[in-house]
């Protein structure tokens, strides 16, 4: 197989990232945007050792998981992979993946539950953070780039959140202010915040600039009041003069409102601040909780939250619970923990600010006892430390897992298991549905 030749390939299966695959001559070819049955024309792009990439030039014979496509910067844009074909199919194949990552990588033996879907596939995210383009419009970075894709109205995203982009790239075009440059690292805008309660309607406006002072901004302020009255809870500023990809500088201002907004998540009230955690889909996370309830079956148990963001795995759970303790590293998020504790007539959780490794092993020293450890990291999963310290400092009855990457918690299951901890079960959650994420949740139990 040469590059630009044309070959007639069937469609036989999906990476995760949405390309579909076929052989062609026993070689693996990956061809984005097609689906499993499809037969195609493609032309050859590139050839590795073994495998290539190719492109659709013509659909054959169409799969009958297709859909048409319902976005204009779908493959562009670096959000949505399963656009092009129907939901039903992208769960089966997050249920596939989070099966197969789990045998090879965890040497698990058994099957996942089956996934649990999203109700909503389209407008679910409370938040959005916009690279601005240099004529003030708003979009996504490319791809492999920073080149911004302009798409002021995501389908992930609530129409408010197109209403705001349009309010802003308006101010910014009329005012003509400068747009940062990474190159020169000149001009003042670099991203577009917005932060959403589904449950309360409350919405959090942040522009993120260059500089420590957006020109006209009470203009900006007054146009948002208009179109979203009460609604409209904060505008703030956040400040970052670094040379960083890191979106979001230090230090916030609040130029209107409280600074903060506020939502409901499992019946607690939780208070947002721009920059703690707070799982984007709201429907899901709260079934994503509610299994991770039934898991832990907090009844009279001793918790231990660990990485819990603003708190709210733990302060769902602490009615049932006798007691909650929370860890984490964002000094802001335990702050709205605290707070969501106190607002929620929570008197049984308290909170550490810290590495969620060294608090755990301080509170083993110090001889806290917990029935039911949670775990809930980052993307790149727990430290082998961490892991240690709880299943043989705490040793605890139960270990909650909730996971948004499927390989590290394919990892530390098998290093739990070392450890003595038994994987019971484990449950796709689905809460970003047209993207190649999926949540599980797992539960260990001692040995
Ligand atoms: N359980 C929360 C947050 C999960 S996201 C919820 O459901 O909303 C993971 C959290 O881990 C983030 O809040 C992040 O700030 C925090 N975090 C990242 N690294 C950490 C570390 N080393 N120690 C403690 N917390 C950490």
């Amino acid at each position: 197989m040469n590059k630009n030749d044309i070959i007639e390939i069937t469609v036989t299966d999906i990476s995760a990232d949405g390309s579909g695959i076929g052989k062609y001559n026993g070689m693996a070819v990956f061809v984005p945007l097609t689906a499993v049955g499809d037969s195609v024309v493609a032309r050859v792009l590139k050839v590795k050792k073994n495998y290539a990439f190719a492109k659709a030039e013509q659909i054959i014979h169409p799969s009958e998981h297709r859909t048409n496509i319902d976005c204009s910067v779908f493959n562009r844009c670096g959000g949505c992979v399963f656009r092009h074909i129907d939901y039903r199919t992208e769960c089966d194949i997050k249920q596939n993946r989070v099966a197969q990552t789990m045998r090879r990588i965890g040497k698990v033996q058994f099957d996942p539950k089956p996934i649990i879907a999203a109700t909503n596939s389209n407008r679910y995210r409370n938040k959005a953070l916009y690279p601005v383009a240099p004529n003030g419009e708003l979009g996504f970075y490319s791809k492999r780039s920073h080149r911004v894709i302009p798409c002021g109205d995501c389908l992930l995203h609530p129409k408010e959140f197109a209403d705001a982009a349009d309010i802003f790239t308006n101010f910014v075009q009329k005012h003509n202010i400068s747009v940062y440059d990474e190159t020169t690292q000149r001009g003042l805008l670099r991203h577009f915040y917005l932060r959403y309660g589904f449950k309360t309607g409350e919405i959090m406006v942040g522009v993120v600039i260059n500089g420590s002072e957006l020109p006209e901004a009470d203009q900006l302020v007054n146009r948002l009041k208009t179109k979203f009255g009460d609604n409209l809870k904060s505008v703030i500023l956040n400040i970052n003069t670094k040379n960083t990809n890191v979106v979001l500088g230090d230090k916030n201002v609040t130029v209107y409102g409280r600074g903060y907004i506020y939502d409901i998540l499992c019946g607690v009230k939780v208070r947002i601040s721009p920059q703690s955690f707070y799982q984007v889909n709201n429907a899901m996370a709260e079934k994503l909780y509610k299994k991770a309830a039934e898991y832990a079956e907090p009844d009279g148990k001793n918790i231990l939250d660990l990485y819990c963001g603003a708190g709210t795995i733990g302060l769902s759970m602490a009615h049932e619970a006798k007691s909650v303790i929370g860890v984490e590293i964002i000094s802001s998020a335990v702050k709205d923990a605290r707070i969501n504790a106190g607002q929620n007539n929570i008197t049984n959780a308290r909170f550490i600010c810290g590495d969620a490794s060294d608090a755990a092993e301080k509170l083993e020293n110090d001889g806290i006892l917990t029935d039911v450890v949670i775990l809930d990291p980052p993307r790149k999963g727990c430290d082998e430390s961490l892991l240690k310290t709880v299943a043989l400092g705490f040793a605890p009855q139960k270990i909650v897992y909730v996971s948004c990457d499927v390989a590290t918690l394919a990892r530390d299951t098998a290093i739990l298991e070392q450890f003595g901890f038994e994987l019971k079960e484990y449950t796709p959650v689905d809460l970003f549905p047209r993207t190649a994420h999926v949540e599980t949740v797992c539960l260990f139990e001692k040995k």
